[in-house]
């Protein structure tokens, strides 16, 4: 990409979709077994529209012709084959980057990017893809095209889960499949606790997607009571963290929700996690050149992950055009991870995969929504370049916590319910609720 557009904190909001049926992707199989029952069909339908939604490469209710007619007629009245209502791709590195912009139902932008690792040597090909779990963020990191739009909803389960059923279907089509799974789209996944347990377990049951449970990455960028749930549960998923700097004063700034939770909360919860699944944590580590990439903060890095047995990602950093900020350099990048290396730390660079279609999370959605004032840039780059003058003088930071954060260690934002009341209840056709009004299960709206 050589240029981009800006997003703005205040997109126009689109009108709620006036749909009530629930996404047949987050419909658990006893509820749609019952719902075939109470339709009069006898049990083996149940294992039919499973077929067709996990196993065939139907696009839509109208695809699926092992169904009768009047069953997809009735089941199209009740539940979406597909919570995606249109998609919209772009290919980079050679098409081995396909970034998929998908609008849902309610005019929201959300993105997902399929990675095409081929075999090399021992290594077997790879098809990793990154979805999204809410549309826009709250957390509000400066660096992230996401972070720069806003909180708009969270997804829900269906809406999750539809973005990896769309693209095993253009995988399908190329003779491959996915391999991996990673929650490093749009959006903070521990914000979205419920919706993004229900769509796990959905993607790694056998009978349902069938993803082996190793093969999901969760991404924090550091919510400790999300982690401390996570950890109770004991998954197997892979669980990592966006930390970007190792000492608060910068992280403060860089990821604001360590104004709450601290960085050596962070660590401390993640190394819980590690402890309780036996898993190893990744660390996640966006390089921005002058600003935490020097030799003090590779130290700083290594004290703190001493003795943890976990690897760092090091990622030059996107470039994203509200900040003043650009990617450290190769040679820098080299120098910090080989000081990390050095104490003992597993270090891998990242190569940024599709930077012509804006692939850092966020960006294409950004580039779709109105551009603010240049005005409006140039303050914000100016306050940019203050904050990092103080940040690297030491000073924490003396904004508050982004708004929308769970309380305390356990929160209200990170319900303690099963993770299905994030789906959607199945709408009956004579219930259909008033167009516009909110749904039952549906998350409520939160804005900044
Ligand atoms: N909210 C979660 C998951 C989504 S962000 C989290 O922060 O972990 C996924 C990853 O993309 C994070 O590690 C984030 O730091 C990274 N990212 C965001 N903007 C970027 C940019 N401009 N350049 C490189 N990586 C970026
Ligand atoms: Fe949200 Fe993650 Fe972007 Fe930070 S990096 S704003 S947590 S999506």
């Amino acid at each position: 990409m050589t240029e981009r557009t800006v997003p703005s904190r205040v997109r126009p909001v689109p009108a709620a979709s006036s749909d009530p049926r629930p996404g047949v992707a987050g419909v658990e199989p006893t509820e749609l077994a019952g719902l075939l029952a109470e339709m009069g069909e006898p049990a083996f339908r149940a294992r039919q529209v499973g077929d067709a939604v996990w196993r065939s490469e139907a696009p839509s209710w109208d695809a699926v012709t092992t169904l009768g007619l009047p069953l997809r007629a009735g089941l199209a009245e009740r539940l979406r084959f597909d919570t995606v209502a249109e998609t919209d791709l772009r290919l980079a590195d050679d098409d081995a980057t396909e970034k998929a912009l998908h609008r849902l139902p309610d005019g929201r932008l959300v993105e997902s990017v399929l990675m095409h690792y081929p075999a090399r040597g021992e290594r077997r090909e790879r098809n990793t893809l990154c979805i999204s779990s809410q549309a826009g963020c709250a957390v509000g990191c400066p660096f992230c095209a996401t972070g720069e739009l806003g909180f708009e909803r969270d997804l829900d389960v269906a809406e999750i889960v539809d973005q990896v059923r769309h693209a095993r279907r253009r995988l399908v089509s190329r003779g491959r499949h996915l391999t991996n799974l990673v929650f490093m789209g749009m959006g903070e996944p521990l914000l979205n606790l419920d919706a993004v347990i229900g769509a796990a377990r959905v993607l790694t049951d056998a009978d349902r997607f069938g993803l082996g449970a190793r093969h999901l990455t969760i991404s924090t960028s550091g919510v400790v009571p999300g982690i401390e749930r996570l950890t109770a549960l004991s998954p197997q998923w892979t669980l990592a963290v966006s930390l970007h700097a190792a000492r608060d004063a910068l992280r403060d700034l860089l990821v604001p929700l360590n104004r709450r939770w601290p960085v050596r909360a962070v660590v401390a919860a993640a190394a819980g996690y590690a402890a309780a699944t036996g898993r190893r944590v990744s660390y996640e580590y966006v390089m921005i050149d002058g600003l935490n990439d020097t030799p003090a903060d590779a130290d700083a890095l290594a004290r703190l992950l001493a003795g943890s047995g976990s690897h760092v990602n090091c990622i030059p950093m996107n470039p994203v055009a509200h900040t003043p900020w650009q990617a450290s350099t190769p040679e820098r990048i080299d120098a910090f991870a080989g000081r990390l290396r050095a104490a003992g730390l597993g270090v891998t660079i990242r190569r940024n995969r599709g930077q012509e279609v804006g692939a850092a999370c966020g960006q294409l959605a950004a580039e779709k929504s109105a551009e603010p004032a240049a005005v409006a840039v140039a303050r914000r780059r100016e306050r940019l370049v203050a904050a990092s003058r103080a940040a690297l003088a030491g000073e924490r930071s003396q904004e508050p916590a982004p708004p929308g954060l769970p309380a305390g260690s356990q929160g209200p934002v990170i319900a303690q319910t099963a993770p299905r009341a994030a789906a959607r209840p199945i709408a009956r056709p004579d219930r259909r609720p008033a167009a516009g009004r909110q749904l039952p299960g549906l998350p409520q709206r939160r804005t900044r």
